[in-house]
């Protein structure tokens, strides 16, 4: 059996389309659900771990693909080097998962490795390129 995990990238007119349920259905694949940012207004996000037959989930990716969701291996890692934030915020109101957050008391900018998916719309959008992609 093989195991993968992928972040679904949903545009907002997919968003009511049970995507998820068709491929493990048709594929028959098993998923479970790490991560979900999505809303009627705006773009999705979920990150997924799939299990199954390989080629099947292969398969299942291009059916994903062709109805308009983008599909991303889940193999990146997304770094800040703190000597180069200068707290500024931009990528808090960006970031989906609340990976970079602000401190409530402190106001000072978090970054949680182990909630980020490496989506990376903060990379470009950080003014001093303190994100970077690390593969
Ligand atoms: S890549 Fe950046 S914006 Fe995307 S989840 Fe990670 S920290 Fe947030
Ligand atoms: S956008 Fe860049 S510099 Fe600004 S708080 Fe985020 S990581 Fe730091």
């Amino acid at each position: 059996m093989a195991k993968t995990r992928v972040v679904f990238h949903y545009p907002r007119t997919l968003i009511d389309v049970p995507v998820v349920s068709r491929i493990a259905r048709e594929y028959d694949l098993d998923f479970n659900i790490l991560r979900a940012n999505i809303t009627p207004d705006a773009e999705g996000l979920l990150v997924l771990e799939l299990a199954g037959d390989a080629a099947e989930i292969t398969r299942a990716l291009e059916w994903a693909n062709a109805q308009g969701v983008s599909t991303q291996a889940l193999e990146k890692d997304v770094v800040r080097d703190d000597d180069e934030c200068t707290q500024c915020g931009v990528c808090v109101t960006i970031c989906p998962t609340d990976a970079l957050r602000k401190d409530p008391v402190t106001q000072e900018v978090l970054f949680t490795p182990d909630d980020c998916v490496a989506c990376e719309l903060c990379v470009p959008a950080c003014p001093p390129r303190a994100m970077a992609v690390a593969f």
